[in-house]
């Protein structure tokens, strides 16, 4: 499996793979920017360049992106929903620079414009930035959420929605966050609830859009639409649930990030990463 976490961008996106590999990650997320921050300074060509240089010393494959938390691309609201487009656009332009394979984003949120409504705005605004950004190998990958206030993305129907709505279809594909999708109420902690989660997310999104799966444990209870990470094994979804995951062939590609609570020293990734490597079990071996 391809394990990490989401590694900091401070002093030059260049850093990131460095700090990644010293905590052993196979692969990392990323901001391309300040998350908090409208604008960013650009990104140079020797950054860039910089950054090719550190992922491939490290080995750190694949790097992705994640949007900014002020980008609503829901929002009712013209001049908000305008500014996140753009936003938006900005951001594919910068990951696209570090050719980074896809962006993950929060869908967005209706903020009372009503769920039919907000995920009109969100298809509208993904072909609009599809639209613009012709020819780029990088795609958008739509993060489940947890459903906490007025999100979209907390039920597999608005992924389908979204996948349907989008006219550029091989460039949409999903993030699968194990804390958000939990506290939606879609269960995983034992093998028939694990297989139902998925075979419905099958059925509804398909499995081959996921791009990247969110590793978090889940401080608040099942169908709580509370989003709160917890550290792997200390929440309600649990070991079990993880160990589902973790030995699922057909995710055995797709790179697996964390989320969870850290301080500068990321000695909880470490924590972290440990108890998930624990769970996989050795090849050839049955149970
Ligand atoms: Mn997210
Ligand atoms: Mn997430
Ligand atoms: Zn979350």
């Amino acid at each position: 499996m391809l394990l990490g976490a989401h590694m900091s961008i401070a002093g030059g996106v260049f850093n990131a793979p460095v700090r990644g590999r010293s905590i052993g990650c196979d692969t990392i997320q990323i901001f391309v920017k300040n998350a908090n921050q409208w604008v960013g300074k650009p990104i140079s060509d020797e950054e860039a360049d910089k950054f090719q240089e550190t992922k491939k010393e490290t080995g750190i494959d694949p790097v992705f992106s994640h949007n900014s938390y002020l980008i609503n691309l829901a929002s009712p609201d013209d001049a908000l929903y305008e500014k996140s487009v753009n936003a938006m656009l900005d951001e594919l332009h910068r990951s696209e620079k570090l050719k980074l394979p896809f962006l993950v984003i929060h869908p967005g949120s209706h903020v009372g414009s009503g769920e039919e409504a907000g995920l009109k705005r969100i298809a509208e605004a993904l072909n609009t930035l599809f639209a613009k950004t012709k020819g780029y190998r990088g795609k958008i990958a739509l993060e489940t959420t947890a459903g906490q206030k007025s999100n979209l993305g907390y039920k597999f129907e608005h992924l389908a929605y979204l996948i349907k709505a989008v006219k550029d279809k091989k460039r949409l594909g999903v993030c699968y966050d194990t804390c958000h999708t939990f506290a939606a109420g879609y269960d995983l902690r034992t093998k028939k609830a694990y297989d139902a989660t998925f075979k419905e997310f099958d059925k509804l999104v398909g499995l081959d859009r996921i791009c990247a799966f969110h590793l978090n444990d889940s401080v608040k209870e099942l169908g709580s639409n509370i989003d709160r990470h917890a550290h792997i094994g200390q929440g309600h979804i649990g070991e079990d649930g993880f160990r589902l995951l973790l030995n699922d062939e057909r995710f055995e590609n797709i790179p697996m990030v964390l989320e969870t609570p850290k301080g500068p020293d990321m000695a909880e990734d470490v924590m972290n990463l440990r108890v998930l490597r624990g769970l996989i079990r050795k090849k050839g071996r049955k149970s």
